[in-house]
């Protein structure tokens, strides 16, 4: 048993080393009447500090929107679209690559891929789309576009599709050194009519579950997380807190927990529904990183932008992708903060801001000493871009030069 000093904030020692708090516990936490908020985010800092003293990654990245159109309808998203309605795209491989080259020449490490659920599953529109383009599905457009990165650019492609079978799983990882599906919630009451997810049929909870399971069996460093403040109970929310650190203590290889925040937006279905507070976002981060005190934590600076720094406060130990050239397109409302702003605010709480790759440092060497990886294109690349000690190296410019080179951009 192990507790933070002087609070009454308990935890204990859990499988393979990390530590698990019960799950009434956990609830515990969550209860602001049974537990100080103070106390609670002196346990977490505790824990983060242990951890991962004195640095906060975050991964300088191009958002590559493969394509918008999307057979799901999450009562939150601002990002979908049907075809034929205003901004519905998809990309083309010239627009990929014209993307992923600015980017690199602003030092950026990572092409986020992040798109829409299976659309040609409902739309002939975009059928015809890939039968143009080439290919048969979005996954295999998707893949193309990875290995064209990866071939043309120095940047490491993250892809963020949706559902994946086993094997597309498998035919990602050779194009990708890691890959992410938030989880957002394990609550099957959310697909219920009237709920975010009631036309969502890729956000089935144990569908979600069995990917991120898949993908430990192969063992790709995988990121996943939870949306707060969708209609989940706060019972809810902690099982998919548990959820996650099951998988993590199975497979070893969750390399990342985002705790994102609902922000509402004026087109989406849930206009009307009220975002979660500070302290609300700040005690699930806290409790997540009570619950996995050694995996990376992360919180979106730009869904907090007024007070980001505050999540500090909360246990994280990492800001996310942040670029200098593209827009947040799930949060086309919310721009990232600048980077030397960013490094400002970081440095003022006590921290050294470091940028890393989309795979995170402690999971490199046994990436790259794997042998499905072992002489690829994808290994040199991850190797080439990374320093002694796993994080991005210098050939990336410092966040001020990054900085300079976007404000010179028209
Ligand atoms: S959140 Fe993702 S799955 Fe849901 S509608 Fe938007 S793009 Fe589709």
């Amino acid at each position: 048993m192990s507790s933070s000093a002087g609070t009454a904030v308990h935890y204990h020692q859990g499988r393979k080393g990390g530590y698990l708090l019960s799950r009434e516990a956990a609830l515990r936490l969550m209860n602001p009447a049974q537990t100080p908020l103070e106390d609670l985010l002196a346990a977490a800092r505790a824990a983060r500090d242990a951890f991962r003293p004195g640095i906060i990654t975050y991964s300088r990245k191009v958002f590559l929107p493969l394509t918008n159109l999307c057979r799901d309808y999450c009562g939150y998203c601002t990002f979908r679209r049907d075809p034929g309605q205003p901004g519905a795209h998809t990309m083309t491989p010239e627009e990929v690559l014209e993307v992923a080259r600015q980017g690199e020449a602003m030092g950026c490490t990572e092409a986020l891929f992040s798109l829409g659920d299976k659309p040609e599953a409902l739309f002939p529109e975009m059928r015809e789309t890939l039968r143009n383009l080439g290919y048969r599905s979005t996954l295999e457009y998707l893949e193309a576009m990875c290995e064209l990165v990866l071939r043309e650019t120095t940047l490491l492609p993250h892809p963020n599709p949706g559902l994946l079978s086993a094997e597309w799983i498998a035919r990602l990882a050779r194009v990708s050194p890691s890959m992410g599906l938030m989880l957002e919630t394990t609550s099957n009451r959310l697909l219920g009519a009237g709920s975010a997810h009631d036309n969502a049929p890729d956000k089935v909870p144990a569908l979600r579950l069995k990917m991120i399971e898949e993908a430990g069996k192969l063992g790709v460093p995988f990121t996943t997380g939870l949306l707060i403040g969708i209609g989940e109970s706060v019972e809810e929310r902690v099982d998919t807190l548990f959820a996650i650190a099951r998988l993590h203590a199975s497979y070893g290889h969750i390399q990342e927990v985002i705790v994102q925040n609902f922000r509402v937006k004026p087109t989406i279905p849930m206009c009307n529904w009220p975002e979660p507070d500070q302290a609300d976002h700040l005690r699930t981060i806290a409790v997540a990183r009570l619950l996995l005190p050694r995996v990376n934590l992360q919180a979106p600076p730009n869904l907090s932008a007024a007070h980001y720094e505050s999540l500090l406060d909360g246990g994280i130990n990492d800001w996310g992708g942040v670029s200098p050239l593209t827009p947040d397109f799930i949060n086309p409302e919310a721009p990232w903060p600048h980077l030397a702003e960013l490094e400002r605010r970081t440095n003022a709480r006590g921290f050294v801001l470091r940028q890393r790759l989309p795979i995170y440092p402690e999971f490199l060497d046994s990436y790259t000493a794997a042998p499905c990886v072992h002489r690829t294109l994808l290994r040199a690349r991850v190797l080439s871009a990374s320093d002694d000690q796993g994080y991005a190296a210098s050939m990336a410019l410092p966040p001020h030069a990054a900085f300079a080179v976007a404000e010179a951009q028209p």
